[in-house]
């Protein structure tokens, strides 16, 4: 095994966001290409807008897409000894300091800053003042002593080198004066001390990472190398959110994606590799890496998805397909399981995704009037031929060998004698036998439910 390690690192204050499970399939496909470990880190320090809920989701849209991590997550809220320890350490080495500046004194700095057009910073007040003049009653927080001259600079394996001007950044907030810990301080702590190498998020925490340098630089340990990912656009240029559809992973389970269909297109939406478009999970670990990785953010395109997803239903294993049908209609009788294996090639070639392989099997059901609504297209297939409804069972009545190129011939001659469009008839008895205006050869279909079963939906 190689030294690489690499962490997702969600804060469960909601759903797994379509983002966030791109970053996760980033560090995973990372780690399996170096042989190195993926590891999940839960940031839940955050206790008012961390949930237990949020993270079970997390963790079942993780599962669902197979991204599991290598070993048990880590707890970020349970770290805030080893934290605090660290705090104090950096107090007692003077690289930090209490600051006791009121909020008065803060906002006063503010609006001083907003008047003359600049950004606002911290004025560094309490950075070498001796704590014996700490006024009674505040409580301090502590800030790190940030250097105040140069540049800190990185090489961002997506981004490029990035360097910021040192006097851009303030002496930044390590421990609140309720004594809790900031997330600059607890990400840098528990990345040394789970021996990260990688760090692959979100490019919205580009901005966070000069700042971390700085902690790493103070702690004297070696800076993990850095991959920001750009975010997600909608169809629009604009962050994906809620108005362009299922922003949650969840939501694509339910909508009937597959994990495999939906790792290829995250994948693909912001990966490239050549003009590949189906990449399999063991091309994409052996084809990962960040050079191929694009720095402008991609948009989620739901047609690309559909597609990719009706190609990984048609390629899915049928027994597997059995075991989701199975679960969706928990009283499947043995017949309708037999018709459904035998057309199951035919239908989840034309079906989408799961719920629509669900509804396509419904014609297939024992007590199928019960159970089913006709398309509109399907009605008006009916109603064209609704005159001639009585005619076509009798002839159907006549036949014996319901074997489906005998029925077929026979309703061609059926077709020109009566002079009506064979593919009128076609869509009248696919109307009526499934509901439907599209499904897999109409003969084949009448030849898989048998005579007595035709006949009497042909009547209904
Ligand atoms: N918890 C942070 C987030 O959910 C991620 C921090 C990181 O990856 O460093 O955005």
């Amino acid at each position: 095994m190689s030294n690489v390690k690499v962490r997702f690192a969600p804060s469960p204050t909601g759903m797994l966001h379509i983002g966030s499970a791109r970053t996760a399939l980033f560090n995973y496909l990372f780690a399996r290409h170096n042989g190195g470990e993926y590891l999940l880190r839960i940031e839940d320090t955050d206790k008012a807008r961390s949930t237990k809920e949020a993270e079970a989701e997390i963790l079942a849209s993780m599962n669902w897409l197979g991204l599991n991590a290598d070993k048990e997550p880590v707890y970020q809220s349970k770290r805030e000894l080893r934290h605090k320890e660290v705090v104090a350490q950096l107090l007692a080495e003077n690289k930090a300091y209490h600051c006791y500046a009121t909020k008065e004194e803060l906002d006063e700095l503010r609006e001083a800053a907003i008047k003359n057009k600049q950004r606002f910073k911290y004025d560094n007040r309490w950075r070498e003042r001796n704590p014996n003049e700490a006024p009674a009653g505040i409580t301090p927080v502590v800030r790190i002593k940030a250097p105040l001259d140069g540049y800190t600079k990185f090489n961002d394996l997506v981004q490029g080198e990035i360097k910021v001007n040192n006097k851009e950044i303030e002496d930044f907030i390590i421990l609140r004066s309720d004594g809790t810990p900031t997330y600059m301080l607890a990400v840098v702590v528990d990345d040394i001390d789970m021996a990260i190498t990688h760090v692959i998020r979100g490019d919205d925490h580009l901005s966070n990472t000069p700042k971390q340098i700085i902690l790493y630089n103070a702690l004297i340990a070696t800076c993990p190398e850095f991959a920001h990912i750009p975010l997600i656009y909608g169809a629009d240029g604009k962050k994906m959110s809620k108005r362009h559809g299922a922003t949650a992973a969840s939501e694509y389970q339910e909508l009937g994606y597959l994990p495999e269909a939906m790792r290829n297109y995250l994948l693909r939406l912001g990966f490239s590799h050549g003009d590949d478009e189906i990449i399999s999970d063991a091309d994409a670990i052996s084809w990962f890496n960040f050079t191929n990785v694009g720095k402008s953010p991609a948009r989620f395109d739901f047609k690309k998805l559909d597609n990719l997803n009706a190609h990984y239903l048609k390629h899915k294993n049928n027994d597997e397909l059995m075991v989701f049908l199975a679960a969706q209609y928990p009283d499947l009788t043995e017949l309708e399981k037999s018709r459904i294996n035998k057309l199951l090639d035919e239908i989840k070639a034309r079906a989408k995704n799961l719920i629509e392989l669900k509804h396509a099997i419904l014609f297939l059901r024992e007590n199928f009037g019960e159970r089913l609504t006709l398309t509109d297209k399907a009605q008006k297939d009916i109603a064209k031929l609704v005159d001639q409804q009585i005619k076509i069972i009798d002839f159907y009545k006549e036949i014996d060998s319901f074997k489906h190129d005998n029925l077929y011939e026979k309703t061609k001659i059926f077709a020109e004698q009566e002079d009506i469009k064979l593919k009128f008839i076609a869509a009248f008895l696919r109307a009526k036998l499934t509901g439907s205006h599209v499904s897999p050869s109409i003969f084949e279909i009448m030849e898989l439910l048998e005579k007595d079963e035709v006949l009497k939906r042909l009547s209904m």
